[in-house]
């Protein structure tokens, strides 16, 4: 079954990502990790089948998309950057994609930490952060989704990555097995990955190799 959601508040997270709320319909639940399919109330974008990540907590009165918008893409993000308050989203049943099964690591490349953001606030909420790592790959400082309310998880251990900018208390590359082994060590713990294919795939590998198993979640871009 599918909702028409109008659009209650658009909040600019970065320069290209872009938060967006809406009442919550009676009775709709999902649990923190999930995503829907999304369409927008617009010709020839009704039927647009693209999941995004529910980011806020299934207890609010509120949903919450936290969408990256590619101006560049004849797609439907561009579309959703041209979208404001009261106009309408075509929301699809939840399902599900990252499940938390117990404390680790999350890794996360751009808009592939969303279903982290749900499920780091609800072990803040929970008094469960301490124990858990982030560890974040953007290109730049400006890309970083969130940091200021990751910064504020107390007990999250949170490490950025840029691959494109050289920044005192940043890690500087990408997230390969050297780094992985340095910032991690033990690999007896939940791996939760997020982010881009070709990321996905170094870093799944290089979990393998460092015998860890880890839950992976494909982003297309
Ligand atoms: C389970 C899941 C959950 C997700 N949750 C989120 C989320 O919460 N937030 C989020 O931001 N993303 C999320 N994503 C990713 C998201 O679904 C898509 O990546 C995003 O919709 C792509 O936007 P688009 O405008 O390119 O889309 P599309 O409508 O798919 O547009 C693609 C169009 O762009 C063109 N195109 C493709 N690549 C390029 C390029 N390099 N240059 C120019 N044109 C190009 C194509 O030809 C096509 O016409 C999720 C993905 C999955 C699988």
């Amino acid at each position: 079954m599918s909702h028409t959601l109008a659009i209650t508040k658009i909040v600019d997270v970065t320069h290209d990502v872009r938060q967006f709320t809406f009442e919550k319909p009676d009775g709709f639940e999902f649990t923190p990790g999930q995503a829907a399919e999304v369409g927008i109330d617009k010709d020839g974008y009704r039927d647009a089948d693209n999941p995004f990540t529910f980011t806020a907590l299934p207890e609010w009165d509120e949903l919450q998309f936290t969408i990256k918008i590619y101006p560049e893409h004849d797609g439907l993000t561009q579309q959703i950057g041209k979208m404001s308050v009261g106009d309408s989203f075509i929301v699809g049943d939840p399902w599900g994609t990252i499940e938390y099964k117990g404390k680790g690591t999350f890794i996360a490349g751009g808009a592939g930490v969303t279903p982290f953001i749900a499920i780091l606030r609800m072990l803040k909420e929970r008094g469960e952060l301490s124990g858990h790592r982030l560890i974040f790959a953007n290109k730049t400082e400006a890309d970083i989704i969130l940091k200021d309310e990751f910064d504020a998880m107390d007990g999250l251990e949170v490490i950025y990555v840029l691959s494109a900018e050289d920044k005192g208390g940043y890690e500087r590359g990408r997230v390969d097995k050297a780094m992985l082994q340095r910032l991690v060590g033990n690999t007896s713990q939940h791996f939760y990955v997020c982010g881009p294919d070709p990321m996905i795939e170094s870093v799944n590998a290089a979990l393998k190799e460092l015998g860890a198993e880890p839950d992976a979640l494909v982003f297309e871009e």
